[in-house]
């Protein structure tokens, strides 16, 4: 069995901090920033393995909408730590 908490992260390149893989893309990244690359490259993987872990386990649409009842305390409470941070 494979347990991933809730990973915080945050990255930026110190010559180009406005840089933003998710908005910009690798079209933005000057010069051939390494430290660019690197941004774009852990957001990629990320993003793929976000998909990965979806379609190992989609989310079932009875399950969510049976669930959402009794955990609609639970969730509120996980948005606002992560807010809080
Ligand atoms: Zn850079």
């Amino acid at each position: 069995m494979l347990k991933i908490g809730i990973v915080k992260w945050r990255g930026k390149c110190s010559k180009h901090p406005g840089f933003d893989p998710y908005s910009d893309g690798r079209g933005a990244i000057r010069g051939g920033c390494t430290r660019c690359e690197s941004l774009l490259e852990i957001y990629e993987l990320h993003t793929k393995m976000l998909s990965l872990m979806r379609q190992f386990n989609p989310p079932d649409p009875k399950k969510t909408a049976a669930k959402k009842h009794d955990d609609s305390h639970l969730q509120e409470s996980l948005f606002d730590e992560l807010e809080n941070e």
